[in-house]
């Protein structure tokens, strides 16, 4: 298992302090994980703004090629990345093969796509070029949910622009984002993708590093805003996928029999850990309780336990931070008149593990509904005119993504265009894709990530005026 920092092509231990990663599933520590030191974070930015005098005019077959290697190397190698996003993360095994399935294709997809040329012709006639250029040096920052696939989403658009990047993961989860950078550079000239490892302050002094052009960010609102403050100097671009409070709201048309298992799968995806996730579900009075005595009946069917063990379906809660978070969540609910209405599920006496929970006769402004809770519980709420819920959910401070459940695909996509969010999804949620822009409204974020967009974010146009 490889602690090392990746700088320059070369692994390297970490000068500074050492963080414990912590087994969620048993709350062993793993292994201890050095930190760079500042020294090193300029050595990896040093290294990167090397790289790029190369990199920036690398040819678009050299890329795809890099890219097809990585992807078979990560194929190939899936089992044992896999088993380190379950013991870091504390997800299924067979979720965690997802996850690297998933950034395989994702990978995919980038290198698939053209950088635009644009030419185009002004009113007087002159020819003007449009072209896309890489930025040089960005810093991406990522969280501890989805640590392979989010540094997949950060690094492969940063690399497919000709950008050079280092990157720091969450230091609850970086084996696995260690294991990705070390399979990078097999196939990418040094320097041009580097891993430091550490907390907050490793983040901090990186994302302020005056040589870096772009900090992507992938996490709470709270850092977001931090990086935000901190660019203003250096005047460097920043891209934030921050916490969201996504809506759904079932119509009273809406099957339940085909909808009941997709709310559930979203809302405890990766035990609510999912920024798109299901967070609060509004469910018209018609259908409500229909809808609750399934959603009760797949929560109880869950198997809670180690993420390792096949029959596990429902895993630990990642740190214990966010555990005590989600408790205090639940029981601050419960005091304001919120009833559990799943059993007590019996969990293991070791680990950060919550059995899922629905709750019931709660309301905006109790803080369950009001705020990302990011962990396996689910506020249900039961409306009669839809209106109602459409005006108070637009209120929220959030706006990532909501959806609608409805057999009306018209009726549900009126009620989509009005919903203050960056996504909407009708009859699913949280299932993103590569091709479609995603970012969030209001403090959700600032900038959309995948797609075309998703590339673009980490380019500056230059236009050439030709005159004869
Ligand atoms: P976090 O903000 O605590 O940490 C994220 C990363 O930022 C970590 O690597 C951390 O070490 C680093 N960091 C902390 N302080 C920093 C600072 N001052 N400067 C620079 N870096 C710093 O977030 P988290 O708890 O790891 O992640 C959970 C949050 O992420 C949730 O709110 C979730 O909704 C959000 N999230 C959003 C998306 C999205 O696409 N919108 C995706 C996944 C997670």
């Amino acid at each position: 298992m490889n602690t090392d920092l990746i700088i320059n092509g070369s692994k390297i231990k970490g000068l500074a302090e050492k963080v414990g990663v912590v087994n969620p599933a048993n709350e062993n520590i793993i292994v201890e994980v050095p930190s760079a030191s500042i020294e090193q974070i300029d050595d990896a930015i040093n290294a990167a703004t090397v790289a790029f005098s190369q990199w920036k005019d690398v040819s678009d077959d050299t890329i795809r090629e890099a890219f097809t290697k990585i992807v078979k190397d990560i194929r190939s190698e899936k089992d044992e990345i896999a088993a380190l996003i379950t013991l870091e993360q504390g997800k299924t095994i067979g979720m965690a093969q997802f996850e690297v399935e998933a950034g395989a294709s994702w990978i995919e997809y980038i290198a698939s796509l053209e950088i635009p040329v644009e030419t185009i012709q002004d009113p007087s006639g002159k020819i003007i070029q449009i072209f896309n250029r890489p930025l040089g040096v960005v810093a991406s920052i990522t969280p501890w949910n989805w640590p392979f696939m989010i540094a997949i989403w950060h690094l492969f658009p940063a690399l497919r622009t000709k950008n050079c990047i280092v990157n720091k993961p969450s230091e609850y989860t970086p084996l696995s984002t260690i294991k990705l950078v070390e399979i990078i550079n097999r196939h990418l000239p040094k320097g041009v993708c580097s891993v430091v490892l550490g907390k907050g302050a490793v983040g901090q002094a990186l994302s302020e590093h005056p040589q870096i052009a772009k900090v992507t960010f992938t996490g709470s609102t709270r850092t977001g805003q931090s990086i935000l403050s901190h660019s203003v100097n250096t005047l460097k671009g920043v891209v934030l996928e921050l916490g969201g409070n996504d809506v759904g709201i079932v119509l009273d048309d809406a099957d339940i029999d085909v909808i009941a298992e997709r709310i559930f799968g979203s809302a405890f995806l990766n035990v609510g850990q999912t920024c798109a996730a299901l967070k609060r579900l509004y469910v018209h009075e018609n259908v409500y309780d229909a809808l609750v005595e399934r959603l009760v009946k797949i929560a109880h069917a869950q198997v809670i336990g180690n993420g390792m063990d096949a029959a596990t379906t429902f895993g630990p809660v990642q740190n214990k931070a966010q555990y005590e978070k989600v408790k205090a969540l639940i029981a601050d609910a419960v005091s304001q008149g919120g009833q559990i209405i799943t059993q007590h599920q019996t969990v293991p006496e070791q680990g950060y593990f919550i059995a899922p929970t629905l709750i019931t006769h709660v309301h905006d402004g109790i803080a369950v509904v009001d705020e990302e809770q990011f962990g396996p519980v689910l506020p249900i709420m039961k409306f009669k005119d839809v209106e109602d819920v459409l005006q108070q959910t637009n209120l929220s401070e959030y706006g990532l993504g909501g959806s609608v459940w409805s057999t009306d695909i018209e009726k549900a996509q009126q009620i989509a265009n009005r919903m203050e969010t960056g996504t909407v999804w009708i009859n699913s949620h949280s299932d993103v894709s590569p091709a479609a822009p995603f970012g969030g409204w209001k403090l959700s974020g600032l900038g959309y990530s995948f797609g075309l967009d998703g590339l673009l974010l980490f380019t500056h146009k230059q236009t050439i005026h030709i005159t004869a």
